[in-house]
């Protein structure tokens, strides 16, 4: 009986997961499906029950995405230490009547930055712009990494600062640098090395209030959002930096998600490139 799986998400028409997946299992030879669910908003529980009674048995497992990241965490019966620690989980795993849960977000993302950009966060000043789900997810991930230092700056403070202390003070986590929050204003006079745009700020063409002296000499600036050149990509190439988007997170997080669920790694290279269209 094939396996099945499925990204469950609204709006989701939009999701390569379906075409990442499918190409992961064509290449590792996995018999897999894996299809997109438009879940209502007030129904995502009730999508995950159908889809497991319709499978008959083959469900194993679904990606889960806006905006019901935390709604996955509360669902989970159980949940890996970097899920507790994002306090969203994007990939959950069915076994046996149990549902476990799992975020793969912050993998993808430093996977992405060190293998595809040659980017190894290690010793590098990070700043984190955001402090929404996505930027959550990533957090521990870039402490596991040692930089130099991580500053998470979010439009709301409050939040950032929040987020800080939260990380700065994780039970029986081996990390030796401790954020930082602050407000956009918090960053003048300050230089990064590697700048991670975790806001959705791009999605709707807005401006971030960042200084452009932020960008210090060979900076990597990366953009979570993909698809588009947004006014952050913009404004850090206009300061010489590299610019990279989220397309490889995306393959990435999706990549260690199979890698969950089937205990084979695919390789990310040709799915990246078919996805970008070479
Ligand atoms: P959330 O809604 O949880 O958080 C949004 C964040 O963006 C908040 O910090 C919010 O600040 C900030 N923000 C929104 N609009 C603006 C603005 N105009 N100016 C400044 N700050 C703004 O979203 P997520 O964290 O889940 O997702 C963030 C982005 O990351 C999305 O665009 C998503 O597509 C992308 N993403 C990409 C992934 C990939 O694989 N490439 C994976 C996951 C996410 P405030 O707190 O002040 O409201």
């Amino acid at each position: 009986m094939t396996d099945r799986y499925a990204v469950f998400g609204n709006p989701i028409g939009h999701s390569k997961s379906p075409r990442i997946h499918s190409l992961f299992a064509a290449q590792t030879g996995q018999d897999i499906s894996y299809q997109a669910i438009l879940a209502e908003r007030d129904g995502f529980a009730a999508a995950i029950s159908a889809f497991i009674a319709a499978a008959k048995g083959s469900a194993r497992g679904a990606n889960v995405t806006v905006p019901f990241k935390a709604e996955a965490f509360r669902l989970a019966t159980w949940r890996t230490p970097r899920a507790e620690a994002a306090g969203a989980v994007n990939t959950l795993s069915f076994e046996a009547g149990a549902i476990g849960g799992d975020n793969t977000d912050g993998a993808g993302l430093v996977r992405d930055l060190k293998r595809n950009l040659g980017c190894d966060p290690a010793g590098r000043r990070i700043l984190l712009l955001g402090a929404g789900g996505a930027a959550r997810g990533v957090i521990l991930p870039l402490l596991l990494e040692n930089p130099a230092e991580l500053v998470i700056a979010n439009r709301s403070e409050e939040t950032a600062a929040r987020l800080a202390l939260e990380f700065a003070r994780l039970p029986g986590c081996a990390v030796s640098v401790k954020p930082d929050g602050t407000g956009f204003t918090g960053l003048g006079g300050r230089q990064f090395d590697l700048i991670i745009n975790a806001t959705s700020a791009g999605l709707g063409g807005a401006v971030l209030p960042l200084p452009t002296s932020v960008f210090a000499p060979r900076c990597v600036a990366y953009e979570m959002v993909y698809g588009r050149e947004t006014p952050f990509m913009q404004q850090a190439r206009a300061t010489g930096a590299r610019v990279a988007d989220g397309l490889g997170m995306l393959v990435e997080q999706a990549a260690e998600a199979f890698f969950v669920w089937r205990g084979v790694r695919p390789h990310t290279a040709p799915v990246l490139a078919a996805l970008k269209g070479n």
